[in-house]
């Protein structure tokens, strides 16, 4: 997965004004201490001084677009703790639970998802297999958002999500993150997100903020 606007493309997702189309690499930094995952875009996604107060970094698995920032992470802050999730480890950190679940997306890395409390992050999956006990339990998922239409490479199509989890009325909202090079800006996104499944579904951004 890379940033967007892809350099020499004009298509209108690359060509948008909108601040939503500027995306970096994919991470969710949850109460300003534990970051999910860190790109190699780190250094620009995060503050200096923000990145002196993180705790724990977790990583979902070994691709470079979750893994390639840590070198730079660990530059600055030499006694943060980087937690390789395994399926099946459990942990409490800062009074919420964290749980690694297997998820299918690379022979190469393997990869987990992670149920946080209330809430699911997968942002890398070729199929929801392994997650639907928890998405069936969670009110927030925030899932891959790669491609849409069809499934590549390790990365299930948003139809095909969106179709998986429509039904799970436990889910009060659902965000696509990881977003991919789909040609289409975010407004577009959020329009087709909605006339799949419906207002549940959102297209997430760089620096949303989310309560759950
Ligand atoms: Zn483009
Ligand atoms: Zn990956
Ligand atoms: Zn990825």
């Amino acid at each position: 997965m890379e940033s967007i606007p892809r350099k020499d493309c004009d298509c209108s997702q690359c060509r948008s004004k909108d601040k939503k189309d500027v995306r970096f690499r994919s991470s969710i930094l949850i109460d300003k201490k534990i970051m999910i995952d860190a790109s190699p875009d780190i250094l620009s996604q995060l503050r200096v001084d923000q990145i002196k107060n993180l705790d724990t970094v977790i990583i979902t698995h070994e691709h470079d677009d979750h893994t390639g920032g840590i070198k730079h992470l660990l530059k600055l802050h030499r006694d943060l703790r980087i937690i390789r999730l395994k399926p099946g480890q459990h942990f409490k950190l800062l009074g919420l639970d964290f749980f690694g679940f297997r998820i299918e997306h690379s022979k190469m890395a393997p990869t987990v998802g992670i149920l946080i409390n209330n809430m699911v992050y997968i942002p890398d999956s070729a199929s929801l297999d392994f997650a639907l006990k928890y998405l069936q339990d969670v009110k927030v998922a925030i899932l891959d958002g790669s491609s849409l239409g069809r499934s590549f490479g390790g990365h299930m199509a948003i139809n095909d999500i969106i179709a998986t989890v429509k039904p799970y009325k436990n889910l009060k909202t659902t965000y696509f993150t990881h977003n991919g090079h789909t040609h289409k800006t975010h407004k577009e996104m959020e329009q087709i997100v909605k006339s799949l499944g419906d207002n549940r579904f959102k297209i997430a951004y760089d620096k949303l903020e989310i309560q759950v």
